[in-house]
């Protein structure tokens, strides 16, 4: 019995459609997996740049030489611990830390040692200040600025002495003045609640601070602008 022309049409338009059907979905798939890389790439190559970006924000935001906050970073602070302290009606305290004497230690020993003393009273600074919200910045040259949020002027005294003490004790040598490196601390407070600027607080600090060097050096002084 010999197969009828239709049968024979049917069979082959039935593995045509097959035929078809079956490369489709095999072009499919592939295109699938060809997306589902691409995916993976895109997701891949966004990782990577958003860790190279927060690395190099963290570089920006940092001092090359000592390794804390950099003035910018600090500026930064200042502003956002300025409005949130005058929201919420809490304190916000500064202090200004000068190294005394440092051109003369610049003068006798060279600017490779006078970094090396940066780096030393840096990390003494920092290892001081124990707060999780507390920013200790290289303000300039050889200052360095602590920013104490939700500290009133009693605590920012009292620090401001133990890392005055703590930089002394370290006892790196001066070449100039033959004794152990001192700094001198300005303290001010912010009291929250007044429409000032945050440069106000600054400059009470620094005020402060010129104040211990007149008077001696290797000494704290708080700010007589109570509020500032
Ligand atoms: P005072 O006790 O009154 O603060 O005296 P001082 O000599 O520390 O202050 P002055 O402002 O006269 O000098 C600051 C010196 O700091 C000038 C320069 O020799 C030194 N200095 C500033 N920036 C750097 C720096 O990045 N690296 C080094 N090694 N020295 C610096
Ligand atoms: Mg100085
Ligand atoms: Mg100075």
């Amino acid at each position: 019995m010999g197969i009828s022309d239709t049968t024979l049409w049917i069979v082959i338009l039935v593995g045509l459609g097959v035929f078809i059907g079956g490369t489709y979905r095999w072009r499919v798939r592939i295109m699938m997996h060809q997306q589902a890389e691409l995916m993976r790439l895109v997701r891949e190559r966004t990782q990577q740049l958003e860790e190279a970006n927060r690395k190099l924000a963290q570089i920006s935001y940092l001092d090359a030489v000592t390794e804390v906050s950099n003035r910018r970073s600090f500026e930064e602070e200042l502003t956002m611990e300025w409005r949130r302290s005058t929201r919420t009606g809490s304190r916000l305290s500064l202090l200004m830390i000068d190294i005394d004497n440092f051109k003369a230690f610049n003068d006798t020993a060279g600017h490779q040692a006078g970094d090396e003393c940066l780096k030393k009273v840096a990390a003494v600074i920092d290892e001081g200040v124990r707060r999780a919200g507390d920013v200790v910045s290289r303000y300039g040259g050889e200052e360095f600025a602590v920013l104490l949020p939700d500290t009133d002027l009693n605590g920012a005294g009292a620090l401001a002495e133990r890392i005055r003490a703590a930089v002394e004790e370290r006892n790196v040598f001066h070449p100039a003045t033959q004794k152990a490196v001192t700094v001198s601390i300005g303290v001010a407070t912010a009291s929250g609640r007044d429409d000032g600027e945050p440069s106000q607080l600054v400059r009470a600090a620094d005020a402060a601070l010129y104040r211990a060097k007149r008077e001696g050096r290797n000494l704290v002084r708080i700010s007589e602008s109570a509020a500032v």
